[in-house]
């Protein structure tokens, strides 16, 4: 089965959508990585669905993605006595470490290291930045403040402190535990929440140890600083426009996009662009023109992928988000526009590697002759990362033999990856792309193909070959 575009389309999984009969629908209908949102959820119901997504893969013969989103160290008030209050602007109100219900003048803030960070002049924004609090004066265990944007609270709603580094681990003791069995349950990639600086993502890498694929969230202001970094640190990104969007003006959100996008096609690292793309498909049948447009312009920035959040996961429409979001990036795809933009973008040279020189090596041959395909042998898939990079107007097909590189690899722009055995030998390998591109429906008899590998064969990270090959069906 062979998809008709190269940006791909995460969609997250919820109580709208965990029937397996569903999961097979979204996925025909478009899904190239599920989500799976540890902040919601009982670990059986992520269990389950893990299950469904791999008896999928195996029922179609096509490596499906996982991708385990940790909720991270997410701050939230306690409750309160009347489940919730109203604050008016220019009311006092005092956050403290006391367990007592809250009400109208104080509520409880369980988080004891975040007080130390606080000082008179902080911003706190609570449910989703509705509200708005000055840090008046604080100590270890309270901080009285005042409501400068009044709005409602109610029991256990997310606070955000946009212009702190705050003390907080990356990662909390339930993320190490959903952690461990997302690792253990098969998740190809595990998304970080909230991370606040590179050596969040160092400490993660460590527990994660290779297992998965490292993908970093951006949604705080002080990440975004230091993106450079992080970006090299980690192994994909994902522009989370949701909490992004409260710790910042709106506006900043989308020339943050933009950059880390830009930032990412330059490290050839996969980056999603994600949240309230299709928002008003969770109770419609169809998006907004101005959602339409939203998914779009993410993929004339280049975005590997765009990602579905409560649409798929509790909307009213799930199946029909994920169709309307395939149409939108199939119409994107065939404007002569998109490609032109892709390409104006001279700053993704190719760095002097052997690996970059082949993939734009056979990025342009595949141009010159008109090839059908361009099939990469990889096994890590580095070497499939670098010819993603080079955004080649041929499809790429991907050839692994570690089932695991072509499940994480289906994130990614312009990849179509097969789970094939070793080739021992170069007619071996002619022949096992020729037939594939040919059985994937990539290519016809009589139509030509540019293989990439490394030979010897089995010895990773040596991409030194580029060959042209008649497909003869
Ligand atoms: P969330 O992350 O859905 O886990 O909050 C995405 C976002 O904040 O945009
Ligand atoms: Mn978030």
């Amino acid at each position: 089965m062979r998809r008709q575009r190269s940006a791909k389309i995460v969609a997250t999984l919820g109580p709208a959508s965990s029937a397996p009969e569903t999961i097979a629908a979204l996925f025909h209908a478009g899904v190239d990585v599920f989500r799976l949102n540890f902040s919601h959820g009982e670990r059986s119901d992520h269990q389950a669905r893990i299950k469904a997504i791999r008896a999928l893969e195996k029922e179609t013969h096509r490596p499906i993605g996982i991708l385990a989103d940790l909720q991270g160290p997410k701050l939230r008030l306690g409750t309160f006595a009347e489940g919730k209050v109203r604050l008016k602007p220019g009311a006092h109100f005092r956050l403290d470490l006391d367990r007592k219900a809250g009400d109208a003048k104080r509520a409880p803030l369980p988080h004891p290291e975040i007080f130390a960070a606080l000082e008179p002049g902080t911003e706190l924004l609570l449910n989703d930045g509705n509200v708005r609090l000055k840090v008046e004066s604080c100590g270890d265990h309270f901080a009285e403040t005042l409501v400068v944007d009044g709005g409602e609270l109610s029991d256990r709603k997310g606070v955000n402190v946009p212009n702190a580094v705050l003390p907080l681990a990356a990662l909390t003791e339930k993320d190490r535990a959903d952690l461990a069995f997302a690792l253990e349950a098969g998740a190809d990639w595990i998304a970080l929440s909230f991370v606040q600086r590179p050596e969040d993502v160092a400490e993660a890498r460590k527990l994660v140890a290779n297992r998965a694929g490292i993908m970093v969230k951006l949604e705080k202001p002080a990440a975004v600083r230091r993106l450079g970094e992080i970006v090299e640190l980690c192994d994909a990104l994902m522009v989370a426009r949701g909490d992004l969007g409260v710790e910042m003006p709106p506006e900043d959100v989308p020339p943050i996009q933009r950059q880390v996008v830009h930032a990412c096609r330059l490290a050839g690292k996969p980056v999603i662009v994600a949240t309230q793309m299709l928002e008003s498909m969770v109770h419609a049948p169809v998006p907004t023109r101005a959602e339409a447009s939203d998914v779009a312009t993410a993929i004339y920035e280049g975005a590997d992928a765009v990602m579905l959040s409560a649409e798929s996961a509790a909307g009213d429409f799930p199946l029909e988000a994920v169709t309307m979001m395939d149409r939108i990036v199939r119409r994107v795809q065939a404007d002569p526009l998109y490609h032109a933009a892709l390409h104006a973008d001279s700053s993704a040279e190719p760095e002097h590697t052997p690996s970059d020189a082949i993939s734009a090596a056979a990025r342009q041959v595949a141009h010159t002759i008109g090839a059908a395909a361009i099939c990469s042998y990889t096994t890590s898939g580095a070497t499939a990362l670098r010819a993603a990079r080079e955004r080649p107007d041929a499809p790429i097909l991907v050839l692994t033999s570690n089932l695991q590189t072509a499940r994480r690899l289906a994130l990614v722009w312009g990849l179509h990856c097969v789970h094939a055995r070793d080739v021992t030998s170069f007619s071996d390998m002619v022949h096992r792309a020729t037939r594939t591109a040919h059985r994937e429906g990539f290519a016809e008899r009589g139509q030509r193909i540019v293989i990439t590998a490394g030979v010897p064969f089995g010895t990773p990270g040596a991409t030194n070959v580029l060959h042209i090959a008649w497909v003869e069906g």
